[in-house]
């Protein structure tokens, strides 16, 4: 790998090279949807006016290309987490369904005195379709407490889990709070009691690369759009022997074996889970991002990323009022922040005015804001082709706005 190069890195991400409201782009929502490199619109590109048919219908030359270029990007993903098989990449619209994928097939198999864990910093991706399990079968939702620092509280959820835990969801890594969670321990803990674990990996894949194998989770769910992949796109990994049990979630084309009128078998794994024609480019398009990420040196990107938010926590003193929201020993750089007297929502148009973007409000974590007692928060989100001036540039202006509307 040569070494990192973040001014080339950006001019691989076209949309960064723009003007918002007179000011260079400064883009700080990475968390909410990551910007796509040019070899992603290459790829989707060339997939449609190349190779471009239905896929797995024979027949002709065009399905056969549409074919290998689909299963290729699942080969791709199967790679990207260590899965031991394609069997277990299910293509999903992203992390959402994946997770109702596998609550809704888990309903057969719960009943009342029966428990699904979850924690209180999860997205609410990961809670209302448990919510929705529980009251269909009986069972009930069991939250895992956080900490002030945004850790969850591993005293709690050891006195949580027992035998009657069924289900362990919880996110990878925290949307608001940016916290890495030590996923491989609760999952090791949690099978230990027979549940079936799932991990929610939408904030981490933009920074890490999960082995499964190594996780020992069940089921891992992630969106190809917050890791520089293209929208409408996501994967369920689930590993075969659990997988294999969870009745399809929806019915129709492709997901068949054989169709009578009288009775319909389904097709093999992972078939079995994706009824109709699929998002064959958006799978391309994903195939590719993560072969631009391959491309690059990711431990040095995590360095660099390290850099911008320890670069950001030092400056945090010199807005006055500022605080942080989450601030565990080992977090993404993921900035959740409030400023005494001023809205989040405000700040969130203030630096729009200044050429750059964050997120405000309650980032689809209404009870972890319940929690810390606050409507919402301003988040900055980083990824590696930000730089450490734009990190300045955000508390320049962070400074200006304190100064002039508090
Ligand atoms: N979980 C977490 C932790 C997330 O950050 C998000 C996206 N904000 C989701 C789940 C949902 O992802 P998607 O909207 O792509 O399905």
């Amino acid at each position: 790998h040569a070494p990192l190069d973040i001014e080339a890195i950006r001019r691989d991400f076209p949309i960064l090279a723009q003007q918002v409201n007179g000011k260079p782009l400064v883009y700080l929502d990475n968390g909410a949807s990551a910007q796509k490199p040019q070899a992603v619109l290459d790829a989707m590109d060339r997939y449609y006016r190349e190779q471009h048919s239905n896929v797995h219908r024979g027949a002709h030359t065009l399905g056969d290309r549409a074919t290998s270029a689909f299963e290729g990007a699942r080969e791709a993903v199967r790679g990207f987490l260590n899965a031991a098989s394609t069997r277990e990449i299910v293509w999903t619209r992203g992390t959402t369904e994946a997770i109702n994928l596998v609550a809704n097939g888990l309903t057969g198999r719960l009943s009342k005195g029966d428990e699904i864990l979850i924690s209180h910093m999860e997205h609410h991706a990961n809670i209302v379709p448990w919510q929705m399990l529980a009251e269909r079968t009986g069972a009930s939702l069991k939250v895992i407490p956080v900490t002030q620092s945004g850790e969850l509280d591993l005293d709690s959820f050891q006195s949580l889990l027992s035998e009657q835990t069924k289900v362990l969801s919880i996110t990878h890594v925290s949307n608001v709070l940016g916290t890495v969670n030590p996923v491989a321990e609760l999952i090791a803990q949690a099978k230990a009691k027979g549940a079936i674990t799932v991990v929610d990996g939408a904030q981490a894949v933009p920074h890490y690369q999960p082995d499964v194998q190594a996780l020992g989770c069940d089921f891992y769910a992630f969106s190809a759009h917050k890791m520089f992949g293209p929208t409408g796109i996501g994967v369920l990994y689930g590993r075969e022997a659990v997988l294999d049990t969870l009745p399809p979630y929806q019915y129709g084309g492709e997901m068949i074996e054989r169709v009578t009128f009288e009775k319909t078998t389904w097709n093999t794994l992972p078939y079995k889970f994706e009824a109709g024609t699929p998002a064959i480019a958006e799978a391309v398009g994903l195939g590719a991002a993560i072969g631009y990420l391959n491309s690059l040196d990711r431990k040095a990107l995590e360095a660099a990323e390290n850099r911008l938010l320890a670069l950001a926590n030092g400056l945090v003193d010199s807005v006055p009022g500022m605080a942080v929201i989450g601030t565990a020993a080992n977090k993404v750089p993921v900035m959740s922040f409030k400023i005494d007297g001023l809205h989040p929502s405000d700040i969130g148009t203030l630096l729009d005015q200044q050429g750059i973007a964050i997120r405000t409000g309650h980032h689809c974590a209404m009870p972890l804001m319940d929690f810390y007692g606050v409507p919402g928060t301003a988040r900055a989100s980083f990824a590696f082709y930000n730089t450490e001036e734009e990190v300045e540039q955000l508390f320049a202006a962070l400074r200006k706005i304190q100064r002039l509307f508090v």
